[in-house]
């Protein structure tokens, strides 16, 4: 059953997205070459419990951490580890936090130092189908709408689009109705109604869009192990209208990046 949230609960979901935006910022400042991805984890979990919220990912399903770290072909679940990361590869950082009953979630790849110009491409493009998707998140429109525009904007670019993960609804729990694929059909699926909150979050692969999953139950690679990549914003139907509750400027800021791409979708 989808549960559709008042202003005031919209407003509460904001900022729990906005500790995990000001996380990824902040983790955006200390990604580089020779950091281990157990490290950053445990960076944001003393960012978000200072922020007086709770990691929204640590002991859900029994995860063990904070964030879920996926290098180069993994594409999400990857569990942070010791080893560090090496100029050339890409980590994908998904990242929750819990405040006042309400999720947060959502996620971004960075580059480690410089990479492949491909990859750049990737990242690029991936990051571009998530607004081509939160286009379509309005009211009246379906779950079939956002799946479709997403899976054509990314395969027009040749890239194969995870079909075993979704996005979701998000609110008092991480995972509500409806599932949000990253596929579909036009005017298929549940129709979008005012005060729904979903997370929409491209997972797209360089290659093959067919994944395996490891037996530490949770890393899931790409079968041809060519790079993943993975974005996701928190989203709100206002006014009838897709509305970020997320951002990633503090990312951007960060990294030096302007992008206007975010505008049209910010409270008005
Ligand atoms: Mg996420
Ligand atoms: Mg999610």
């Amino acid at each position: 059953m989808i549960k559709v949230k008042t202003r005031e609960e919209i407003e509460i979901m904001r900022e729990s997205a906005l500790i995990v935006s000001k996380t990824l910022g902040m983790l955006a400042k200390e990604i580089k070459p020779g950091v281990s991805t157990l490290y950053l984890d445990k960076l944001a979990e003393d960012f978000i419990r200072a922020e007086g919220a709770i990691p929204g990912f640590l002991g859900l399903y029994d995860f063990p951490n904070t964030l879920c770290m996926s290098p180069n072909d993994q594409v999400v679940h990857g569990i942070p580890n010791k080893n560090p990361l090496v100029e050339g590869d890409i980590i994908s950082i998904d990242c929750g936090a819990l405040k006042n009953g309400f999720y947060g979630d959502h996620a971004y790849t960075f580059a480690v130092g410089e990479i492949a110009e491909e990859t750049k491409k990737l990242l690029d493009i991936t990051r571009k189908s998530l607004y081509v998707g939160i286009k379509e998140f309005k009211a009246g429109n379906r779950v079939g709408d956002v799946g479709y525009a997403i899976q054509k904007f990314t395969e027009d670019h040749g890239y194969g689009v995870v079909r075993e993960l979704v996005g979701h609804g998000l609110g008092r729990k991480m995972h509500e109705d409806p599932n949000m694929p990253n596929y579909g059909k036009r005017g298929r699926g549940k129709k979008f109604v005012e005060g729904m909150v979903v997370a929409i979050e491209p997972m797209t692969n360089m290659g093959t869009h067919q994944i395996r999953q490891h037996s530490d139950g949770w890393t899931i690679t790409t079968l041809d192990n060519k790079p993943s990549a993975h974005f996701e914003h928190d989203v709100a139907i206002v006014n009838g209208k897709p509305e970020l509750l997320s951002t990633f400027k503090y990312v951007h800021e960060a990294l030096g990046i302007e992008t206007n791409e975010e505008d049209e979708f910010r409270a008005s």
